[in-house]
């Protein structure tokens, strides 16, 4: 019988000692052909896990108008790379590019760009895209066309590996994945590893106290400070996450909509951790960007015209009864403070040269 991955990690710790809580998530995600984002089928009501663009078409809809904005604020380039990254069933590139036909210039600019581990999930969304566009497929952003580029990411950043600190004995110690007494797979604690000054709190620890990292964050805003050196360059991104430095465990696994061990079948399980909208913004202006938020996910749905869109395709009389309180419980889901609308925060990261991207347009921008 071939060796299931469970076995297969069991072993390698086993001959190679154990590995950081970042190298493990990286394992079980993306670091094996069979791993989660290589060959699982994560997303919708038989997966794990349910998104924005999955709860309501308008999730799409106005990020495609968010987009067209930005696009007629910088030039109006033709043509330009409209990227995702992450595109997960490719519901929301599918939502956006019906939404973008009435913008006909801005339809016609566009060439999609995504940028995906999974190959089950690129499949998935070719299928999902073969009516709306022709996308080329990229494994990293490094990949993507040298023009002008409006990217999107929705829960991307979160399902980048972890890398977490604890401080131990007075000092701070690397956190790691190792087999216990019964073989089984434990936390323990590694030897003495100094985590990023910058993403210190200014409390100071106490014992057992987590710092998270994300090391990837880095070589990404690196990459996207580059490309705005030569073409104009704007992402929105959208994920659950926190804005102040702070100590904290939130590395977590969900299975089938519910939480579950981060343990439990390695690179079988999503494995996610809450974005530091700090980390991410610190990076950024390091890369010399510009960056806008983040702000709750529901006023900026609002401020786009989530209501007004609900209106005008509830005006639609052909609709059953069903699925006039499917579109109205979809945005609520996503704007309602008590469900998706203030855990998940929308942040935008730009070139200098492009003006403030609405509905960030009053509030001030952080320049690196
Ligand atoms: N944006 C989608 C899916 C979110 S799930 C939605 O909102 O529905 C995370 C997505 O990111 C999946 O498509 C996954 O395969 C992809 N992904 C995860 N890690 C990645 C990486 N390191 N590089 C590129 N894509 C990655």
């Amino acid at each position: 019988m071939p060796e299931t991955s469970s076995e297969n990690l069991v072993r390698r710790l086993a001959e190679q000692g154990p590995m950081s809580v970042g190298e493990y998530m990286r394992w079980c995600l993306t670091g094996r052909e069979d791993a989660y984002y290589r060959d699982g089928n994560p997303l919708g009501g038989a997966g794990d896990f349910v998104t924005a663009p999955e709860v309501s078409q308008i999730f799409g809809e106005l990020i495609s108008m968010w987009a067209c904005a930005v696009w007629q604020s910088a030039g109006a380039p033709s043509p330009f790379t409209l990227a995702e990254l992450g595109p997960g069933r490719g519901t929301l590139m599918q939502d956006a590019i019906r939404a973008s036909r009435s913008v006909p210039e801005f339809h016609e600019a566009a060439r999609v760009h995504l940028v995906e581990t999974s190959a089950t999930l690129r499949e998935t969304q070719r299928q999902t895209l073969i009516h709306a566009c022709t996308p080329e497929w990229h494994e990293d952003i490094s990949a993507l066309p040298a023009v002008a580029t409006l990217a999107i990411a929705n829960e991307f950043f979160d399902a980048l590996p972890v890398e977490q600190y604890v401080f131990s004995q007075g000092e701070w110690r690397r956190r790691m994945v190792a087999l216990n007494d019964q073989g089984e797979l434990a936390f323990a604690v590694g030897g003495f590893a100094p985590p990023p000054m910058h993403l210190l709190p200014k409390a100071p620890p106490c014992e057992g106290d987590i710092l998270e990292h994300h090391p990837d964050v880095i070589p990404i805003m690196n990459e996207l400070g580059r490309r705005a050196k030569t073409a104009p360059l704007a992402l929105v991104l959208a994920d659950y996450g926190y804005e102040r430095l702070d100590y904290g465990d939130t590395f977590q696994a969900v299975r089938h909509h519910g939480y579950a061990s981060v343990f439990e079948t390695p690179g079988e399980i999503d494995l996610s951790a809450h974005v530091s909208f700090t980390e991410l913004r610190m990076a950024a202006e390091a890369a010399g960007l510009q960056v806008f938020g983040p702000m709750p996910q529901g006023d900026f749905l609002l401020a786009l015209g989530l209501e007004q869109r609900l209106r005008q395709l509830l005006a639609n009389a052909d609709l059953s009864e069903e699925q006039r309180a499917t579109l109205f419980l979809g945005a609520r889901r996503l704007a309602d403070p008590f469900q998706m609308g203030s855990l998940f925060k929308v942040m935008a990261i730009t070139s200098a040269d492009v003006p403030p991207p609405p509905p960030f347009a009053n509030s001030v921008a952080s320049k690196g």
